[in-house]
């Protein structure tokens, strides 16, 4: 393109809040074959918010009509209720997961914080706290350990996540991110947050298909929450990598490309700076970290997947000036 067409492309971007970083950027977009999305934050919300608490009090089974569980939107079961010595409770479940979580800026831990919060329940200082990235926390509590994450932190602390098993798969089947909770040892219940899909995203990723592009999805979350989502806006499961480690998102997105496309892949986490970086075109979207959109080749102002679809089209001279 000539100077005066990248100016003219640059300035449309700006108008309508898609930030290319420079003419060869702008130039690159439009040879994208390939889009791959992150999930939370970039195709969802990643507005948190805990929507179930449910004991494993080994007194229950799992098919009893899940009586422990505390239903979206109101987690009236709270109420009224007391809890015996014997029984584990709901009450006892998400404080020991908040306590826990308390040191932790993740957002499936402040969802889970404000949902304590909401309740009245008092919190413990942890005395001790470990971030695993990409899997949970881990804290001591009362001089207990106590773990919050996914079934890979809790086997590998020596703990058989099979029991709640049944309760995770339920959970998850909904789009939920459903996480253990385990104390002293032994696995005391679940907790689960939900996101909301964004108002746009299918919107977005059909406008893409119609462009005959291939869409993928990385997410560090579990297989059957990814796939409730990728189903919800149409991406193929076949394109859904799930259970990704932060730093396993680049290498993914190596993958995608290894067959010679070539692919925007568009995040807004500090763990998708590395995949911003490898891909064709790196996009940051929304308010995402800095660290992303410092590693990003273009930055999407609004937190509106159509303007994936806007980027293309400025580059490909589709979207004409806009007043
Ligand atoms: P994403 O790629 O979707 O942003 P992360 O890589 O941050 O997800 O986390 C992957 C998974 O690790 C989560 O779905 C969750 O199961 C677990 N996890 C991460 N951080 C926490 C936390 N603070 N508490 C509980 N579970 C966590
Ligand atoms: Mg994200």
């Amino acid at each position: 393109a000539t100077p005066a067409a990248t100016m003219v492309g640059t300035s449309i971007g700006a108008k309508n809040g898609v930030l290319f970083k420079g003419g060869d950027v702008l130039e690159r977009a439009k040879d994208v074959d390939t889009v791959v999305f992150d999930k939370t934050g970039t195709l969802t919300t990643g507005e948190m918010e805990l929507t179930d608490v449910v004991p494993l009090d080994g007194t229950r089974t799992a098919t009893d009509g899940g009586s422990g569980t505390v239903a979206d939107g109101g987690m009236q079961a709270f109420e009224g209720r007391s809890e015996s010595d014997d029984e584990i409770g709901e009450e006892t479940v998400l404080r020991t997961a908040a306590s826990a979580e308390s040191g932790s800026e993740h957002p499936l831990a402040q969802a889970i914080v404000a949902g304590a919060e909401e309740h009245g329940i008092d919190l413990a200082d942890p005395t001790e706290f470990e971030n695993v990235p990409g899997q949970g926390v881990r804290a001591t509590i009362d001089g207990e350990e106590v773990l919050v994450g996914n079934r890979k932190l809790i086997r590998d602390s020596d703990i058989d996540p099979a029991p709640a098993e049944d309760e995770l798969e339920r959970l998850e089947a909904e789009g939920k991110t459903a996480m253990l909770v385990a104390r002293g040892g032994a696995l005391l219940g679940l907790v689960a947050d939900a996101d909301t899909v964004k108002e746009s995203a299918k919107e977005a990723v059909g406008a893409l298909h119609d462009r005959d592009l291939a869409i993928h999805m990385i997410t560090g979350d579990n297989e059957r929450t990814a796939e409730a989502v990728a189903e919800e806006v149409d991406i193929d499961p076949a394109n859904v990598r799930a259970e990704v480690l932060p730093e396993d998102k680049a290498a993914a997105v190596e993958e995608i490309q290894s067959a010679g496309s070539r692919a925007m892949m568009v995040g807004d986490g500090v763990n998708d700076a590395p995949a911003l970086a490898t891909a064709y075109v790196g996009t940051a979207i929304g308010s995402g970290t800095d660290v992303a959109i410092e590693a990003a080749d273009v930055t999407l102002m609004r937190d509106d997947p159509l303007d994936v679809v806007k980027a293309i089209r400025i580059s490909d001279g589709t979207l004409q000036k806009i007043k």
